[in-house]
């Protein structure tokens, strides 16, 4: 039988960074917050992400930065929490950032565990609970079920904050199995997109002869929809998103492929079938 007794002020389901900071916003409240974890350890896509660089923020003005989401209602909450505020908070946990050459910041330790060991301190200090190995499996009612350590829970929390992740990456703990709960209960969620992915690229044997080299005047080029469109070399993504607001079939020149990701991630479906050129100027 699950057991049900506890009075829980407010549940953040999933430690990665997202429901460590909506617990630690809760304890600034003043609200007693127990953050419940499936992984027997917390943060874990969090601590990968810092094995190759922790690229924290980008050093750039708000407008800019904003600018390369394509979701304009993240902009009030960048607003509150843009890469100004970024920098101090790691700098707030004792680890110093810094900019490189592209614009990006990061930890000078280049890392995410002494981020982390700093942030979890700080969250037992200010009364946050974290139970791992609770992993939840869907509703009871209206009520949360889990499984734990001594078998099946149900908790009833006044407040429930749900930081799940997303779906890449599943061994880390975020694997979307929530999906289908949330849309039984008449949530409207929106369908999976990546935004950060790899590309197969079937290489000429002309270019394969020259793997492991540096190549120099490359321009990059997404073509969706069987259209090329493209009209120069555009480097502003403030002014692409002006003039192709978020259409599946724009078709963009750009310098690099991170730049290009707003119109990848909208371009990438098997309808309409991007194509991704890469042309080397002669020069
Ligand atoms: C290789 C790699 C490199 C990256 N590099 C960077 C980088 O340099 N900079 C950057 O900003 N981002 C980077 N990221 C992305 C970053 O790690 C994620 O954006 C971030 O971890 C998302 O945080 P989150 O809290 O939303 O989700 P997650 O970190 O995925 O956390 C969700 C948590 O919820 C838990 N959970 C899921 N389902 C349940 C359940 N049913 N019950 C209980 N718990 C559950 C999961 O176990 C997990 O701990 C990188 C990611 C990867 C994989």
């Amino acid at each position: 039988m699950p057991q049900q007794s506890e009075a829980i002020q407010a549940l953040v389901i999933g430690a990665g960074p997202a429901g460590l900071m909506a617990a630690e916003e809760l304890a600034k409240a003043g609200v007693q917050a127990l953050v419940v974890e499936a992984k027997p350890t917390v943060a874990r896509k969090f601590l990968m992400a810092g094995k190759s660089g922790l690229n924290v923020t980008k050093d750039e003005e708000l407008d800019l930065f904003a600018a390369r989401y394509d979701s304009p209602h993240l902009r009030a909450m960048l607003e509150d929490f843009g890469p100004r505020e970024v920098r101090i908070w790691c700098r707030a946990l004792g680890q110093e950032v810094f900019t490189g050459s592209s614009g990006r910041v990061f930890p000078v330790s280049m890392k995410a565990s002494p981020l982390l060991r700093a942030w979890l301190q700080r969250l037992t200090a200010q009364g946050v609970e974290i139970r791992t190995r609770w992993r939840w499996t869907g509703f009871d009612g209206a009520d949360f079920a889990f499984d734990t350590p001594s078998g099946p829970q149900i908790l009833s929390p006044k407040v429930t904050i749900l930081a799940l992740g997303g779906a890449s990456w599943s061994r880390l703990g975020s694997d979307g199995a929530w999906v289908p709960w949330l849309r039984e209960k008449g949530v409207l969620i929106a369908d999976w997109k990546p935004a950060n992915m790899g590309f197969r690229v079937n290489w000429s044997r002309h270019m394969a002869a020259h793997f492991g080299q540096p190549v120099k005047g490359v321009t990059l080029k997404v073509c969706s929809n069987g259209k090329d469109r493209t009209n120069g070399l555009l480097q502003d993504p403030t002014k692409v998103a002006e003039e192709h607001p978020w259409k599946a079939e724009v078709s963009t020149v750009y310098t690099s492929i991170y730049a290009m990701h707003i119109h990848l991630r909208w371009t990438f479906s098997p309808t309409l079938q991007p194509k991704i050129s890469l042309i080397v100027s002669p020069e």
